[in-house]
């Protein structure tokens, strides 16, 4: 095993994987071209994005719900647990979308947890050759103790 294989192997990242419609395919390429990245991590998705990306990678992926039955918000709420490292989700800015609220809800939610976010090839591509992707990273975690004891 090379070095940077090990490296890679020694920190695992759980990475969300999210796609609307028109952009299954975009991800689909993406994820192909970077099939040997992406090996070493867990990968988590939304019901349908999953279903093809595992077959596409012929890798596990853990599929939850389809994003418009809930999905969206299931990965947010793994976030909000600190259980997501990355979110991958490329959203579709010309489409009017059911679950606008959810896609709303689960782009805050990395915001609010300081999770980093790719929206589109470009971005995805930054995200996954920085050496933190491969490496590790100390992902500052926001306290919200004061919000939490906050006189109401
Ligand atoms: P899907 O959900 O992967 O089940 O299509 C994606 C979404 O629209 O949030």
């Amino acid at each position: 095993m090379s070095e940077h294989n090990l490296e890679e192997k020694m920190n695992p990242k759980t990475l969300a994987l999210v796609a609307h419609d028109h952009k299954k395919q975009a991800m689909v390429s993406w994820a192909k071209k970077n099939q040997e990245k992406l090996r070493s991590h867990t990968l988590y998705a939304t019901g349908t994005t999953g279903k093809i990306l595992e077959k596409a990678l012929n890798m596990r992926v853990k599929k939850f719900k389809s994003g418009p039955i809930g999905g969206d918000q299931q990965i947010g709420a793994l976030i909000a647990d600190q259980k997501i490292d990355i979110l991958f989700f490329f959203w579709d800015p010309l489409e009017p979308q059911p679950h606008d609220p959810d896609v709303k809800a689960l782009l805050r939610l990395a915001v609010v947890w300081n999770i980093p976010v790719a929206s589109n090839i470009a971005s995805a591509d930054y995200l996954i050759s920085s050496p933190f992707f491969s490496g590790s990273y100390d992902r500052e975690v926001p306290d919200f103790t004061d919000h939490m004891n906050r006189q109401t």
